[in-house]
């Protein structure tokens, strides 16, 4: 078994135990193998040892991915990274995920460039949970107005939250999103879920009803961003 192989399966391994050994039952998360710098091997590598959904953080990058490997059809491609406006395109026409939607003009735009056939984008609302400054994500307060902004574009489906915590903040930013998504769900019952959780993390957001952990680190090793 190759490396990528085997880590992934240790990740599902350390996944299942700890959500059997949570407190209170929750939905088991989706895991999500963040590609972002790896080549397209290494997501074969993933692919044949099982694994389907993949996340990415650049545009070009994801484009060329699903383009290279869109002989392999029931890849889920999710776009997890900042997006500017003239990048939007090669998103709305690959991704069938966007977890960083911070502003209705990038949601309109996605909206605009979906491609009919492909069907709505499923889309998640960034939330600058650790209230950095010049980080993305819009603040907490913010969230009803984008939702309902998001929601009356046909081409996309609000599906929830997604957060990246300050770093050593991960635990009250967890137990903040988790307030945010239920409230969020009594406007919108459909938007259930919960992007949070990362290779350092992800155990904390395990508890606090993460419905989906985005792991690179965990599972390819570390990125050599020298290389690009
Ligand atoms: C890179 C990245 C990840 C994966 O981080 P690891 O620490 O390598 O697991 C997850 N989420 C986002 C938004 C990222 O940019």
């Amino acid at each position: 078994m190759n490396n990528i192989a085997e880590q992934l399966n240790l990740a599902y391994q350390n996944l299942t135990e700890k959500w059997q050994a949570l407190p209170e039952a929750k939905i088991k998360p989706q895991l999500l193998a963040v590609s972002k710098t790896k080549p397209v091997s290494a997501v074969v590598a993933a692919y044949q040892a099982g694994q389907r959904q993949f996340a990415e953080n650049y545009p070009q990058e994801l484009a060329e991915k699903a383009a290279q490997l869109s002989s392999y059809a029931d890849i889920i491609w999710h776009f997890i990274g900042p997006l500017q406006s003239n990048k939007t395109r090669l998103v709305a026409e690959t991704a069938h995920w966007v977890h960083s939607i911070d502003r209705l003009k990038i949601a309109e735009r996605l909206a605009a460039q979906r491609p009919a056939a492909l069907g709505p984008l499923k889309v998640l609302l960034q939330v600058n949970i650790s209230n950095e400054p010049s980080k993305a994500g819009i603040a907490a307060a913010d969230m009803l107005q984008l939702a309902a902004g998001v929601s009356s574009l046909p081409q996309l489906q609000l599906k929830g939250l997604m957060a990246i915590p300050a770093p050593g903040m991960s635990e009250p930013a967890f137990a903040a999103m988790a307030q945010l998504s239920q409230t969020l769900q009594q406007h919108y019952p459909q938007a259930d879920e919960l992007s949070m959780g990362m290779s350092d993390d992800w155990p904390l957001a395990l508890r606090y009803g993460a419905t989906m952990i985005r792991l690179g680190t965990a599972i390819f090793g570390a990125r050599d961003y020298h290389k690009e």
